[in-house]
């Protein structure tokens, strides 16, 4: 069993360093990839798994320790798992709002049984920056894309994702709600049991 005091997260993003902290518990400290540099690299993989990788070695080759990364986004069915690795820049780079308007415009003439979608986590924890058996966690979040957005919590996607668990959409639910069932969480979850944590 490998033991971790603290961890570096390939993410610059606070909010996101600090659910993957409450997840994992307090046991192995998370720390930002922040602290060794401002940059970030290309993210070049053609899935979740390989740019998950990616960023977890360079941050333990930035940082010099065990890295922690995720990839994640919006896999829908009909559009055979696009927008994918692409998610965040599903309408070029203009943001969320546009990435949603997209979405509805591209199904817009598809019928609700067929608007079946996953969001998906994938976690990579490499020992070190070419550790050659990284731990690969992977969470999936199934729904149903709405046909127009509903609810104000959350980001991105969650506003046309509907839950079928909760009979509402991942916008309404509360953000403590949502990192109990979330694809995050799941990932995180099977990231506890094979740390020993859980
Ligand atoms: P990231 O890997 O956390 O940067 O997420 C990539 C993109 O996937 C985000 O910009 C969102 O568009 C989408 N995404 C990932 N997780 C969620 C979620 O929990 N709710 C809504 N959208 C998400």
């Amino acid at each position: 069993m490998m033991t971790f005091q603290q961890i570096v997260l390939a993410s610059h993003n606070a909010g996101k360093l600090k659910e993957l902290q409450a997840m994992l518990g307090d046991t192995v400290q998370l720390r930002s990839i922040g602290e060794f540099s401002s940059v970030e690299p290309e993210e070049t993989g053609l899935s979740f798994v390989e740019n998950a990788i990616l960023k977890a070695r360079n941050a333990a080759r930035i940082s010099g320790m065990p890295a922690l990364a995720d990839d994640s986004g919006l896999a829908v069915d009909f559009l055979g798992g696009a927008p994918g690795i692409y998610s965040a820049r599903y309408a070029d780079g203009k943001g969320d709002a546009a990435n949603n308007a997209k979405l509805l415009d591209v199904l817009k003439d598809v019928p609700q049984e067929q608007r079946g979608a996953q969001f998906v986590c994938v976690l990579a924890l490499v020992r070190h920056a070419d550790d050659p058996l990284p731990i690969l966690c992977e969470g999936l979040w199934h729904g149903r894309i709405l046909s127009e957005a509903s609810g104000e919590h959350g980001f991105g996607y969650d506003p046309l994702f509907w839950v079928p668990e909760r009979n509402c959409s991942s916008a309404e639910l509360s953000p403590a709600d949502k990192n109990q069932i979330s694809h995050r969480a799941r990932a995180m979850s099977l990231l506890r049991q094979r740390l020993g944590l859980a």
